[in-house]
This record gives C-alpha cells, structure tokens and sequence, in this order.
C-alpha cells in the first residue's frame, strides 16, 4: 500500500520541521498552522483514523497522549494551556488519512470550537 503523507515525513522523505521523535511517533510543525504554536503528533504506524484503532494500540495511544504532554511542556504551554485533538472523519474535517493529534496553544483558544 502506498505510504501516507506522514509516513513519508516519519520516514524522512518528506521535509518537516520536527519538534519530537521516538521508536513510535513523530511530532512536526503544521504547514498551516492556525494558533502561534501547532504541531502534529502522528504515529508511525499507519493508523488511517481514530476510528480505526484497536485493541491492540492501547499503549501506542496512551504513549501518544504523554507525549503530547510532553511536547507541549517542550513548547512553553504547559502554564498557560493548551488543546489536543484528533479530527477523526469528514464531519470534523480531517483531511489526512493518518491518526494525528493537534497540539495548538500560544492564544486563548475558543469554545465549542467552529
Ligand atoms: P486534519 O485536517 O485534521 O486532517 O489535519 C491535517 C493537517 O496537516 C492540516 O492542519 C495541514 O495543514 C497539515 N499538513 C498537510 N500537509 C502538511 C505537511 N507537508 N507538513 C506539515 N503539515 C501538513
């Protein structure tokens, strides 16, 4: 199967800025980012969706969460606060078909979000 656009960043064939990596997930900063600080927190399995995790990704998604709180520390949010979140589907507008998790922050953040 034909890798995902951020597989290929996972993997280095495509340019990213990375902010964090390990064994299992990459952090990079969006190319479009929509708060001061966005980063994109992906694993590096192939997960096409939120939806589409099992089981057996329990640990690989609770290490995703630490991370995320570990990145955003990295970023100086941790004071001031920071969002986490997956678009999961059409309706919440998830563009890429690889489980990711936004970490915005740097601006109050509004909610319900739009
Ligand atoms: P979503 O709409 O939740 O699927 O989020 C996909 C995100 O990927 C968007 O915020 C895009 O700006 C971001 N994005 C798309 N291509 C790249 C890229 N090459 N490098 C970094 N971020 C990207």
């Amino acid at each position: 199967m034909e890798k995902t656009l951020f597989e290929k960043i996972a993997d280095g064939e495509i340019p990213a800025d990375i902010v964090y990596q390990d064994p299992q997930c990459v952090a990079f900063r969006d190319i479009s980012p929509v708060a001061p600080q966005h980063v994109l927190l992906v694993p590096r399995k192939p997960i096409p969706s939120l939806s589409d995790a099992g089981a057996e990704d329990a640990a690989l998604l609770g290490h995703l969460m630490l991370t995320a709180s570990l990145i955003a520390e990295q970023l100086g949010l941790s004071g001031q606060g920071y969002r986490v979140v997956a678009n999961t589907g059409v309706a919440a507008g998830q563009t890429v078909p690889h489980l990711h998790f936004h970490i915005l922050g740097g601006r109050t953040l509004e909610w319900p979000p739009g």
